[in-house]
């Protein structure tokens, strides 16, 4: 184990633990992340004792600040790129009503125990007498290599002590591919009513890293599976299911939401990508019909999704910025290159998407290919060619033309002056038909010809140039 230790820190902490007499361990997810090697800058440390005095005597020797919690019994230093957290080891109980324990010093064994995951109970000595010892009493090393998530104690009641420990599970399956244990997939079930005593902000950061992790239907399926999404986003479990109606079915659209998200996140990092994959269909069930001699349709789904978005963002404590207006967008969107690439691609229709989409243009393409899960290979190689069209085409429109982030090349206060004009209905006329003009190829994006079009459209309805711009 000590070839792991190699950050200076380390033996720091060692000679202090010696000198005073003192049991010191790393413990958790350092520990669970040297053997993932998923490189970890946040450091635990327990200490048999004192975690706060501990702490100071370190810092004191590395020279750096320690910022001390007394209510918690913890104390915490940043040195160099590392942030390490000290405390003493603690034994944990639990009331029925709340996540937070009654606390009391305990053994390195009851520590261990108080964790939620045998990968994450894992400690190293760092007493030079037991240097590099690794302290592993519920077979966590076994469990890494046969990638199970499971609980040291019995999950029931580990579940129901921390509720929160069901969305992490969850979490740590989706975001290390493991599996969680049968018994504790069970105690999920037969806990998810708990599920209401955790805050929101708490549910949503989980699953927002749920959403993070490199194959998030992993961890959607067990949070489908468990129960567990029913209770914090019914929305999207709505989506689940097939009606059929005279033998004719629709597709499953929460497992059709569950590959797009898979495909999106192949090709972005970004939350916000990702959440408009979740949500770019989150409203098929409210818009579904069964139309006679057509089939099932879902006719402005995109439209009342993106009315839905703010909604769920309250809900869920998502922020309510420009995050969430780019996921209204790309849902509003979603269906348009599609749209494109299935007719004849016409520049003036690029030049559209280009203008309302602006620099959510790269995104909502991003969306679009994504969405294409048909299993029929015709189909796919057919979209994939006009699409791969479409952009080609969003790429020699935008060299043009500039239509991203378009300002106009003629302002309202150019039309005022233009036509000795006062702020009114005219002026927005005029404002319009520019737009339109550039948008439909009938003027370039210039201010030369949209000065001549715009005294052209004046002249039309009656009105007479007063200055010369
Ligand atoms: P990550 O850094 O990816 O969030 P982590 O396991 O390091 O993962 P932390 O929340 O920093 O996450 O927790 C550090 C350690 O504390 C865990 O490894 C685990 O041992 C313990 N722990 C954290 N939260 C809980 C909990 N709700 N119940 C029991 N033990 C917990």
């Amino acid at each position: 184990m000590k070839q792991h230790l190699t950050h200076p820190v380390f033996s720091i902490i060692s000679k202090i633990a010696g000198e005073n007499n003192l049991q010191a361990y790393a413990i958790g997810g350092f520990v669970r992340d040297i053997f993932l090697k998923r490189p970890s800058k946040d450091i635990d440390i327990v200490v048999l004792g004192n975690g706060i005095d501990f702490a100071e005597k370190v810092a004191q020797k590395l020279k750096v600040k320690v910022a001390v919690f007394k209510n918690f019994g913890t104390a915490q230093l940043k040195y160099k790129d590392l942030e390490i957290e000290f405390v003493g080891a603690r034994k944990e109980s639990y009331r029925r009503d709340s996540r937070k324990p009654i606390v009391e010093d305990g053994t390195l064994e009851d520590d261990q125990k108080r964790r939620d995951f045998t990968i994450n109970a894992l400690a190293i000595s760092l007493h030079p007498d037991t240097y590099g010892e690794l302290l592993d009493p519920f077979g966590g090393m076994d469990d890494m290599e046969h990638k199970l998530i499971r609980t040291p104690l019995n999950p029931v009641e580990t579940f129901s002590d921390d509720p929160l420990r069901m969305m992490r599970a969850i979490r740590f399956a989706s975001q290390l591919n493991f599996r969680i244990d049968d018994v504790a997939v069970q105690a999920i079930k037969n806990n998810v009513d708990r599920i209401s005593i955790v805050s929101q902000e708490r549910i949503t950061d989980e699953l927002n890293k749920i959403i993070l992790s490199p194959k998030p239907s992993i961890g959607f399926n067990y949070l489908f599976d468990t129960g567990l999404l029913h209770k914090i986003f019914p929305q999207m479990t709505a989506l689940y299911g097939v009606e059929f109606i005279n033998g004719k079915g629709h597709k499953d659209n929460f497992y059709h939401t569950l590959q797009v998200l898979d495909n999106i996140c192949e090709t972005t990092d970004d939350l916000w990508l990702r959440w408009a994959a979740i949500l770019h269909d989150i409203a098929k069930p409210a818009t579904k019909r069964f139309e006679a001699g057509h089939g099932w349709t879902f006719h402005g789904h995109e439209d009342k999704g993106a009315r839905m978005v703010p909604k769920i963002f309250a809900q869920l404590k998502l922020p309510l910025n420009e995050k969430m207006k780019q996921v209204q967008k790309l849902v509003l969107l979603h269906l348009r290159p599609i749209v494109l690439s299935q007719s004849i691609v016409t520049d003036s229709a690029v030049r559209r998407l280009l203008f309302e989409a602006g620099d959510d243009i790269d995104g909502l393409m991003l969306l679009c290919k994504a969405d294409i899960t048909t299993k029929n290979e015709y189909k796919i190689k057919k979209y994939r060619q006009n699409f791969e069209l479409v952009q080609q085409k969003l790429k020699d429109v935008e060299e043009r033309d500039s239509i991203r982030n378009w300002q106009p090349p003629v302002t309202g206060n150019d039309i005022m002056q233009l036509f000795g004009l006062n702020e009114g209905r005219e002026v927005g006329i005029i404002k319009n038909q520019i737009r339109e003009a550039i948008l439909e190829g009938e003027i370039t994006n210039s201010r030369e010809e949209a000065l001549a079009y715009t005294i052209q459209k004046g002249e039309e309805i009656g009105l007479k140039v007063v200055a010369k711009l």
